[in-house]
C-alpha cells in the first residue's frame, strides 16, 4: 500500500473499523474519512490517470477530426479551425495530459481537466460564432459531446463534472446568444440538449464513482483483514518462541536455533559452544524470599546473561525453571570460557542477597561449557547438550559458582 506521505496511516484495526463504518452507512457522499480517502487516492490515482490520458488522447483526435466537418460545412473558417484546434487547443491539452503522469492530487487533476473541457467548448463556440455558412449553426448540437466526454469518458470527479457541465452550458448560451444571425430555436435548442446531456451524464458519473468507491471498500476490507491475520500470526509465533517470565527465547526457540546453527556449522566448519547455566540453591532462595521474589530474581539473571551475549551469533534462552543456556556460534572453547566468566561477573554485580548453605551471601550460577566442531565429528546436536549438561553437573559437584569445561569436543 503506498499511502500519501503526508497522511500517516492509522493501524490496521482502526482502518478496518473505519471501512466497516463506511460500508454500513448508506451515504450519498462521494468521499471517505480522510485516512481512508488518502489510501483510496494513493491506490487508484495511477490507474485513473492512465485511463484519463488514453481517453484524453482519443478525445483530442476526435476534436481535431471536426476540421474535416469544418472544411465541408463552413470552409470559410477552415484556416482558423486549423490554428485554433491544432495550434492552440491540442498543445495545451497535450501538455495537461502529459502533466497528469505526475499524479497530482485529485482536485488539481479535476480542475485541470475542467479547464481543458471549457477551453474546447470555448474554441468550438468561437469557430461557430465566426462562421457565416447558413448550415454552420447545426454544429452547436454536437457540443454536448464535450460534456459526455468530460463527465463519463474522462471520468472526472462529480463536483468537477457539475462545474464542467454548467460552464459548457453557460459558454454555449453566451456565444449563441451573441450571434446576431441565429433565430430563437437556433440559439436555445443546442443549450437545452446540452443541459439534458449534462444531467444524464452527471447521474452516470455519480453512479460510476459511488460503485467504484463501494467496490474499493470491499477490496480494502479484504486486504486489511489479510494484514490483520498476518499480524496476529506473527505475534502468536513470537509468543510461542518467547519465555513468558523473562522475555528471552524459550526452550522451543533454543532447540530450533541449535539445530539450524548445527546444520550450518556442519558445512562451514565453524565451532559452536554451549553454556548451560543453573542458579545455585534456587530452591532455598524461593523458600527464603517467596516465589514472586524468585521470579524477579530469574528475570534479573536473564537480563544479566543477555547483556553478555552478541546479538548476531549468540542465543540466550531459558530452558525451564532456574536453568538457562547460551548457544555461541563461531566460538571456540577459550572464547566461550571468557563469555562464561563475564556472565559470572555480571551476576555477582547484581549482588542479590541469598541465605545459602555454603555461606556465600549472594545469588550465583554454575555453568557447564561444551564446544563442538560438527563438520569434524559428524555427531548430532544433542551430543553438545549432553556434554554441557554433564559439565554443569561437575560444576555443581565441585562446589557451584564456577564453570566446568567438558573435557572433550562433543
Ligand atoms: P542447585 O544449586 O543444585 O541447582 O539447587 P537448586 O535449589 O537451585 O535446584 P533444585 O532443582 O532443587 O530447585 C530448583 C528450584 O527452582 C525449585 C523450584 O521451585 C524453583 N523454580 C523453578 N521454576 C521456577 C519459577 O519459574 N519461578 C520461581 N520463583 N521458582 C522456580
Ligand atoms: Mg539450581
Ligand atoms: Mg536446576
Amino acid at each position: 500500500m503506498n499511502d500519501s506521505p503526508d497522511t500517516p496511516r492509522p493501524n490496521t484495526t482502526v482502518l478496518l473499523d473505519l471501512v466497516g463504518r463506511h460500508l454500513g452507512r448508506s451515504t450519498t457522499r462521494l468521499s471517505f474519512d480522510p485516512a481512508v480517502e488518502a489510501i483510496f487516492q494513493a491506490d487508484t490515482a495511477a490507474e485513473r490517470n492512465r485511463q484519463t490520458i488514453v481517453a484524453g488522447l482519443f478525445a483530442l483526435v476526435f476534436f481535431n477530426g471536426f476540421m474535416i466537418i469544418d472544411g465541408i460545412t463552413r470552409p470559410e473558417i477552415l484556416g482558423m479551425s486549423i490554428v485554433v484546434r491544432l495550434g492552440i487547443i491540442t498543445p495545451l491539452c497535450l501538455a495537461a495530459l502529459f502533466w497528469l503522469r505526475r499524479a497530482p492530487p485529485q482536485w488539481i487533476r479535476d480542475s485541470v481537466l475542467t479547464c481543458c473541457a471549457l477551453l474546447i467548448a470555448t474554441a468550438s463556440n468561437y469557430l461557430l460564432y465566426i462562421a457565416s455558412s447558413p448550415e454552420a449553426h447545426y454544429s452547436a448540437f454536437s457540443f454536448g459531446l464535450i460534456v459526455i466526454g468530460a463527465n463519463i469518458v474522462l471520468h472526472i470527479g462529480f463536483n468537477a463534472a457539475v462545474a464542467t457541465s454548467i460552464g459548457c452550458c453557460v459558454v454555449t448560451a453566451f456565444f449563441l446568444n451573441a450571434s446576431p444571425t441565429l433565430n430563437w430555436s437556433e440559439r436555445n435548442l443546442p443549450v437545452y440538449y446540452m443541459a439534458a446531456m449534462a444531467v444524464i451524464t452527471l447521474v452516470a458519473n455519480y453512479r460510476l464513482e459511488r460503485n467504484q468507491r463501494h467496490a474499493y471498500l470491499l477490496m480494502l476490507r479484504e486486504r486489511l483483514n489479510g494484514e490483520e491475520i498476518r499480524r496476529i500470526n506473527e505475534q502468536l509465533n513470537a509468543y510461542s518462541y518467547t519465555d513468558a517470565l523473562t522475555g528471552i527465547a524459550n526452550r522451543r526457540r533454543f532447540e530450533q536455533f541449535l539445530q539450524s546453527a548445527w546444520t550450518e556449522a556442519s558445512t562451514s566448519g565453524e565451532t559452536l559452544s554451549l553454556l548451560v547455566i543453573d542458579v545455585d540453591y534456587f530452591k532455598r532462595y524461593n523458600d527464603s524470599f517467596g516465589h514472586p521474589a524468585g521470579d524477579a530474581c530469574l528475570q534479573q539473571v536473564a537480563r544479566a546473561i543477555e547483556s553478555q551475549t552478541r546479538i548476531e551469533n549468540d542465543l540466550p534462552a531459558r530452558l525451564g525453571g532456574e536453568e538457562f543456556a547460551v548457544l555461541l556460534r563461531k566460538t571456540d572453547m577459550m572464547q566461550a570460557e571468557t563469555a562464561a566468566n563475564r556472565i559470572h561477573r555480571a551476576i555477582s554485580q547484581l549482588a542479590m542477597s541469598h541465605g545459602r548453605p555454603d555461606g556465600n551471601g549472594y545469588v550465583t550460577v554454575s555453568i557447564g561449557l561444551a564446544s563442538a566442531t560438527p563438520s569434524k565429528d559428524g555427531s548430532a546436536a544433542s551430543t553438545l547438550v549432553e556434554a554441557a549438561d554433564k559439565a554443569l553437573y561437575q560444576a555443581k559437584h565441585r562446589g557451584r559458582n564456577r564453570t566446568f569445561i567438558a573435557d572433550r569436543a562433543a
